[in-house]
């Protein structure tokens, strides 16, 4: 899932003081898993927000909606309703969400009220970790199902580093070295056989690297 943190009360406070009627649209999507989005999420910032302390003059007024994937135009099409007299749209979104908002209201403002953060999954109650970086080229079938393009702090397709210690990366104790990760669990589906083999370049032409990217759904191929 897209990973999203609130962004300071201040800072947004300070992108929404020129607005009197603020609408305040959360996702209902992958964000409300990280309660950055979803309805109770959105009543709770429009609460923080209304406090007279973050303005000058007035606090704008706000009203909340949930959207449940706010980065699909049909769905934005046939579900989001925003007030008329709505001066601007504050997303709780990722940034795929606020900038689908963005071109569907051409007309209106739409300010993000989280920053995105990762990829990743719920590991432990409220930790979350980052997983993938959506390389384009899939190696975990190959590497156990741990990711080393994420995990490696050097991205390192063929073993550890000669910073790996007593299973932790050198960046730091508290971060499992991927390739300890990768070699156990390896161990553990007997297929140790995968570690011997070298992977070849890696094609990143499938990464961001070549600039925003888009893919044509083709369906099940065979
Ligand atoms: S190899 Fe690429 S697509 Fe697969 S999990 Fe890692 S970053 Fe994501
Ligand atoms: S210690 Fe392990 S995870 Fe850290 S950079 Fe080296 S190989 Fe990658």
């Amino acid at each position: 899932m897209i990973v999203a943190d609130l962004k300071p009360i201040r800072e947004i406070a300070e992108s929404i003081s020129p607005f009197q009627k603020v609408t305040i649209v959360a996702c209902g999507g992958c964000v409300s898993v990280c309660l950055t989005g979803g309805a109770r999420s959105a009543d709770t910032l429009a609460r923080a927000l209304s406090h007279p302390r973050h303005y000058r003059k007035r606090p704008p007024i706000f009203d909340t909606t949930t959207i449940q994937r706010q980065c699909e135009k049909d769905f934005i099409a046939a579900y989001l309703k925003v007030p008329d007299d709505t001066d601007a749209i504050l997303s709780m979104a990722c940034g795929a969400g606020v900038q689908t908002l963005a071109e569907t209201f051409g007309e209106l403002p739409i300010i993000p009220a989280l920053n995105t953060s990762f990829l990743g999954s719920l590991d432990e109650p409220g930790i979350w970790r980052e997983k993938c970086q959506g390389c384009g080229s899939c190696v975990l079938a190959f590497t156990g199902g741990i990711c080393p393009v994420t995990r490696c702090a050097k991205h390192l397709l063929n073993g550890p580093c000669g910073g790996s210690s007593n299973g932790k990366c050198e960046i730091s104790k508290d971060v499992d070295c991927a390739w300890q990760l990768i070699i156990d669990r390896l161990k553990a589906l007997g297929r140790l056989d995968d570690y011997e083999k070298l992977f070849p370049m890696k094609d990143w032409s499938s990464d961001r690297g070549g600039g925003p990217r888009s893919m044509q759904f083709s369906g099940v191929k065979t």
